[in-house]
């Protein structure tokens, strides 16, 4: 019988020597060929290719050996690797052999494979960079966009334009000058990506960035040098070349290899090193525009200026993503994903506006798990994080998506309800605490805790005249609810009884509750108005005039009584088509008639308890 082995597999957690140590053996072996190759004598050309070969394509056999070694998740992008050294590795084999047939120029064929090499490196970073970022991140695109529209910038006024315009070249040759400039410039930019794509940097990464710096550098000193004319074999571009392919065998050596495609935290926000990067992109164009004027040559103008202008796009749409996410993180509640209490005054103050203008109302409720200092207590503080968490997913589920649901404070929760009549909400509260008192809470595998609320509410009007107000009333209706023994729901203020008084009364009001009282009076008025089909529209500011002047001839003052109601009415009639709105003062009146609004008050909205 096969015996049951539940120890994990120890050569896959732990490697072993050979796999810590291959990449450290491959370092050393590329040393000797490579200084063997700047030791031989120059006329030695085969010597000197063989030498060459032994380090480019054996960084192929590296990269291969590495796959088998630590058989990393996604292996194409090695063998993708390889194959572009193969490629490289042929092309030179092409030109050393035409080379030493006394050919000056490069074969087609070692184009060709040269060529090659980028379709295949381009690709590996490619599939490299999906696997570590698989969502969309325009931030970095937009970043490694600047850098690369920088350096396109570089390349294209030190090597393309150059030689593009340098005499006596043969169409192929130009073409050729172009091609390869723009092929460095695409595989720069999957490196600007893998460099900026976050994540915790591991020594695999490193190697390979070197080997896409060090042979990007290569090219562009062989271009330079190539179109001063001094470009000879055996130069320090060769040790340069040399270098990133032994950082690229080292790469594909290196342990963590096995994991440089598993998918990485990215990182978009502003780091010094990304902000010094960018900046140094972005200068680049204008710097190459002082350098062409200094030098009076204007041929590459035109493609800075518009450079310029894209890197000024993409800085422009970096900036207004940084912005956003600012504002992102300052109205979202870290922990639980709601709104911010900044947020939520912010939106109180646009709706309390909208209120006054339109007549129209809103509430707020405000909610606190009851005893939750005991279960951080018996749970612990985690727990207590999981239950808040919960709240809040079993808050949004509950309200619609046009309210506003906010974490107020530690374990307080906020609800802003824009489209809700104030009648209905000791129902929406009463939904609201049971929808999260209904089921426990799991807070670890085992143990699911029992939770209630007590939720507090008032709206604008009737409750209260100001945001401060609304948010004082809720206040003190929550705590109406704690007093009454918790779990449950109290809507309005239970610390006023009734309204206060105003007109007729006798004493003189309270600005703010007589302001309270006009702003009924025009949601009434407003809503008597709308009723009526046929009427044309009148603006809440001209119901709002009626109310205040009604309510300013009947309130009281220092050594005046106020007016009557019939002196009252009479006034307003006097006024009517003249001072106010017709159709707003004969609203006004008629609802006036009924003791609808602006007679001696009737009973206000007392606060309603309902009990657990
Ligand atoms: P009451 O029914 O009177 O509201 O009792 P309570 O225990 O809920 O009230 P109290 O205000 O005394 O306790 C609130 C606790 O909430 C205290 C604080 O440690 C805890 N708290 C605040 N913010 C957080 C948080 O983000 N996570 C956790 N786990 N606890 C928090
Ligand atoms: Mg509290
Ligand atoms: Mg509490």
């Amino acid at each position: 019988m096969k015996r049951q082995n539940n120890r994990p597999d120890r050569a896959a957690v732990t490697p072993t020597r050979a796999r810590s140590w291959a990449w450290i053996a491959w370092s050393l072996a590329a040393v000797p060929p490579a200084i063997g190759y700047f030791a031989a004598p120059e006329t030695d050309a085969t010597a000197r290719a063989v030498l060459y070969c032994l380090v480019s394509a054996g960084s192929a056999v590296a990269l291969a050996v590495g796959v088998r070694l630590h058989r990393p998740r996604v292996s194409s992008i090695w063998w993708l690797l390889a194959l572009g050294q193969v490629m490289y590795s042929g092309g030179d084999v092409a030109y050393f052999l035409a080379a030493a047939q006394g050919e000056s120029s490069y074969p087609l064929l070692a184009n060709v494979l040269y060529l090659a090499q980028y379709v295949f490196v381009g690709a590996a970073l490619v599939v490299l960079n999906r696997r570590r970022a698989p969502k969309r991140n325009t931030a970095a695109l937009i970043d490694t966009a600047i850098v690369a529209v920088g350096a396109a910038v570089l390349w294209w006024v030190l090597l393309v334009a150059p030689m593009v315009t340098v005499p006596g070249v043969s169409a192929q040759d130009r073409l050729l000058a172009t091609v390869y400039p723009v092929m460095d410039v695409c595989v720069l930019a999957a490196a600007i990506r893998l460099l900026l794509g976050g994540g915790v940097r591991q020594a695999a990464q490193h190697l390979l960035l070197g080997f896409l710096g060090l042979t990007l550098l290569g090219d562009a000193a062989y271009g330079v040098l190539t179109l001063a004319g001094s470009f000879t074999d055996g130069g320090w571009p060769d040790a340069v070349w040399l270098l990133g392919y032994l950082a690229l065998g080292a790469a594909g050596l290196h342990p963590s290899m096995r994991r440089l495609s598993d998918p990485v935290e990215e990182r978009s926000g502003a780091t010094l090193f990304r902000v010094m990067l960018l900046g140094a992109a972005t200068a680049i164009a204008p710097a190459m525009l002082v350098v062409q004027n200094l030098r009076q040559t204007d041929s590459s103008d035109l493609v800075v200026v518009v450079a310029s202008a894209v890197l000024f796009l993409l800085v422009l749409g970096r900036m207004a993503g940084l912005i956003a996410a600012q504002r992102r993180i300052a109205i979202t509640d870290g922990l639980t994903g709601l709104y911010t209490r900044r947020f939520l005054s912010e939106t109180m103050r646009v709706e309390s506006e909208r209120a006054v203008r339109h007549g129209s109302s809103f509430a707020l409720l405000l909610l606190d798990v009851d005893h939750f200092k005991t279960i951080n207590d018996t749970y612990g503080h985690p727990a207590g994080d999981r239950v808040l968490v919960e709240i809040a997913r079993r808050l949004k589920d509950a309200c619609r998506g046009t309210d506003v649901v906010a974490r107020y404070g530690g374990e307080e929760f906020a609800v802003l309800v824009t489209s809700t009549v104030p009648d209905g909400l000791d129902c929406l509260a009463e939904r609201l605490r049971d929808r999260i008192g209904s089921t426990p809470i799991r807070v670890d595998g085992r143990t699911a805790v029992g939770v209630t609320v007590s939720v507090g509410a008032a709206a604008l009007p009737p409750h209260a005249v100001s945001p401060d107000q609304v948010v004082k009333a809720a206040d003190n209706a929550l705590y109406g609810a704690k007093r009454a023994g918790r779990n449950r729901v109290v809507v309005g203020d239970p610390t006023r009884d009734g309204e206060p008084t105003v007109a007729g009364d006798g004493d003189a009001a309270d600005p703010d509750e007589l302001e309270l009282r006009i702003q009924r009076w025009t949601h009434t008025v407003i809503g008597a108005l709308q009723g009526r089909a046929a009427a044309p529209s009148v603006p809440a500011s001209m119901v709002a005039g009626v109310c205040a002047a009604w309510a300013v001839m009947r309130t009281p003052r220092l050594g005046h009584p106020g007016l009557s109601r019939e002196h009252a009415r009479t006034e307003l009639r006097r006024c009517r088509g003249v001072q106010f709105h017709p159709e707003a003062v004969d609203a006004f009146l008629s609802l006036e008639a009924a003791d609808a609004v602006g007679s001696t008050p009737t009973a206000g909205p007392a606060p309603l308890i309902m009990a657990r």
